[in-house]
């Protein structure tokens, strides 16, 4: 029975992770990235904006195509170089996208003028 105990606890933390690090249904790539970036930090690899291709777009490949264009070579710098119209620093919490898996960000600027 004590047995139990550990492996409850390790599907437990497993599912916690899971769930940090997974991206909301209307949370666009820009906000994920953010939060993902901040909490984990850039490893220099898509290791964040693949997850949340896999999981919202509809074309994960096509994605980073289209980022690479833009200049996004690893997570941090697809959130620097693809959103720049955004501050880096924002913390604002996510205005969710109108269509699920959409690249396109938020609308920031709408709720900040609401707040
Ligand atoms: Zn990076
Ligand atoms: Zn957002």
């Amino acid at each position: 029975m004590a047995d139990d105990m550990p492996a409850e606890l390790e599907l437990e933390l497993a599912d916690l992770a899971e769930r940090l690090t997974s991206p909301g249904e209307r949370e666009c790539l820009r906000c994920y990235l953010l939060r993902l970036i901040t909490e984990f930090g850039c490893d220099g690899t898509y290791r964040w904006t693949v997850r949340w291709g896999d999981v919202r777009a509809a074309q994960p490949r096509g994605l980073l195509r289209q980022l690479e264009r833009r200049g996004g070579f690893c997570d941090c710098e697809v959130l620097m170089n693809a959103f720049p119209e955004y501050p880096a620093s924002c913390a604002l919490p996510c205005a969710g996208v109108s269509k699920p898996g959409s690249a396109k960000p938020c609308d920031l600027g709408a709720l900040r003028k609401i707040a």
